[in-house]
């Protein structure tokens, strides 16, 4: 049975870390969504383009092309980015980019068109709400804004980008707030979306649970079926 997952939350709260032990455990296609948003802002930033210039940025549509190769690999124009936009820089203005109507679209129009093939699980802010309203199971993991900002910060450290606990901090409470208060396909939980606190939970507690919330919806489904 073909399934979509979708896993939505604000900035940092590990949805792509819970989602890519998922899909491989499942052999689902993991989609991380903020990664085309990040790709989107990196390519701005290359060209030396204001992100918080709609209209200058919104220009810029048709001349990007994000793609994922395996190996969680994103492609921008070719050019594989995959580092890059996990940098200081482009976390500081995805959310501008982010926040304008016509690059969602165009980047929802490839988020559909990617989830429509297989079973899939998709991470980011709109998923549940906007992208996939029909998936079968909709998560909205939350932790508090200190626990997502260490675990953030311990992940760049890990992969040699530099920054300071303080600026991840900021930068998370900054996205957070300009994520929800966006006027188009803002972050907040689906109405069938089931809240998931990783405060207190490792990631395979986690795990197990975003497995147990699956294998609940397939039984169901079966039942309906029969
Ligand atoms: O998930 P991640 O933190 O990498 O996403 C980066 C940014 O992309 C978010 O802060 C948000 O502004 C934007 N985003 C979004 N909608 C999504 C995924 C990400 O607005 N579906």
């Amino acid at each position: 049975m073909r399934i979509a997952v979708a896993i939505d939350g604000p900035a940092a709260a590990g949805k792509s870390t819970i989602a890519k032990k998922v899909a491989l455990m499942r052999n689902f296609s993991y989609i991380d969504t903020g990664a085309m948003y990040r790709a989107f802002t990196w390519y701005c930033l290359q060209k030396g383009v204001d992100c918080q210039n709609e209209e200058a940025c919104v220009a810029l549509i048709p001349e990007v092309n994000i793609e994922f190769k395996p190996g969680y690999v994103v492609l921008c124009n070719g050019i594989d980015v995959s580092k890059q936009i996990r940098e200081t820089n482009v976390s500081g203005n995805v959310s501008y980019i982010a926040s304008y109507k016509d690059i969602r679209l165009a980047l929802v129009e490839q988020q559909r068109k990617m989830a429509a093939k297989d079973s899939v699980i998709m991470d980011g802010r709109d998923i549940g709400t906007y992208v996939l309203p029909e998936a079968e199971v909709k998560i909205f993991q939350v932790a508090s804004v200190e626990t997502r900002a260490q675990r953030r910060y311990l992940e760049n450290q890990e992969k040699g980008i530099p920054c300071t606990y303080e600026e991840i901090y900021a930068d998370v409470q900054k996205r957070d707030y300009i994520d929800s208060h966006r006027d188009f396909a803002p972050l907040k939980p689906a109405e069938d979306a089931i809240l998931l606190d990783t405060s207190n939970l490792s990631i395979d507690e986690v795990v197990i649970e975003v497995n147990n919330i699956i294998d609940q919806k397939l039984e169901e489904l079966k039942c309906q079926k029969e």
